[in-house]
């Protein structure tokens, strides 16, 4: 079986603040209703032999969010954070009241620090009560993108003052591989997800592939330490079976146990992330 650690859902009202240049195919994503995506969703999920996907918001206490995560158990959902505002741990009582699971934090949209002292009672509130938060550093959000925000080491700090939280950081570190690496020292409460195309290793200094990234970071987090992830908006293109098939592929090519592949494919996220 197969867990799916990060992925996307949208319909029209999550769409409210894009400015409007943004690419066609995201005008498309939000062509759907609730009851569609969740069709589609479930099929590609029984097609692929996924049990369960992990869904991060992208807007706050969203009606259709919560609606697509309430209809099915197979549909997990991560509420969309700012840690730092005065309000956070009421509004995340609300997210997880309506159904969610876990947290997602875009450290790289430019809105808070991820290692401010303001965030920290949000943390306590959540290594208190087991809710892991997933943290999207570095590139690939494109149009939204502040890196001045995005660097993975600005949760060093935290990530050693709530040992008990569980972190993950999505796609790698998205451009700051090096210092995911680094932050991983000693720190086993840090994960990483292996999410989208990785198209941030076009942007390195190095002649990495994603083959490299893999097998570096299975050396340094072990195979405890990866979460399999696709990115897929089910709109307008389908599930991402070629991100599915080019990372299984990694893991039969690095010679890894079956117990270790389904660690990574499966087994990690449901231990890491309590689903
Ligand atoms: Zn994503």
């Amino acid at each position: 079986m197969i867990i799916d650690g990060h992925s996307h859902m949208f319909t029209k009202s999550m769409f409210g603040k894009l400015p409007p240049n943004i690419p066609e195919r995201f005008k498309k994503m939000q062509e759907h209703t609730v009851e569609d995506n969740t069709k589609a969703w479930i099929s590609a999920m029984d097609r692929l032999g996924i049990e369960k996907t992990v869904f991060m918001s992208t807007s706050r206490l969203n009606k259709d969010f919560i609606e697509f995560i309430g209809s099915s158990d197979r549909l997990v959902g991560f509420a969309k954070m700012n840690p730092t505002a005065s309000d956070a741990i009421k509004v995340l009582k609300e997210e997880i009241e309506a159904g969610m699971k876990g947290v997602k934090l875009y450290a790289s949209e430019g809105e808070f620090d991820v290692g401010s002292k303001d965030a920290y009672p949000f943390y306590k509130h959540c290594e208190e009560n087991q809710i892991p938060i997933t943290i999207h550093f570095g590139v690939t959000i494109g149009f939204s993108s502040d890196l001045r925000t995005g660097n993975p080491l600005l949760i060093s700090k935290a990530l050693k003052d709530f040992p008990e939280l569980k972190f993950t950081i999505a796609h790698f570190g998205a451009g700051f591989f090096r210092e995911v690496l680094m932050l991983r020292y000693k720190q086993p409460n840090l994960s990483v997800d292996t999410s989208g195309t990785n198209n941030w290793l076009a942007h390195q200094d190095s002649n990495l592939t994603l083959k490299d990234v893999f097998r570096k970071s299975i050396e340094v987090f072990t195979t405890e330490g990866l979460i399999y992830g696709s990115d897929t908006t089910i709109f307008p293109d389908g599930y991402r079976d070629h991100i599915l098939k080019q990372q299984t592929d990694i893991l039969k090519e690095l010679d890894l146990s079956k117990a270790d592949q389904e660690k990574i494919m499966y087994g990690n996220a449901k231990r890491i992330f309590g689903i």
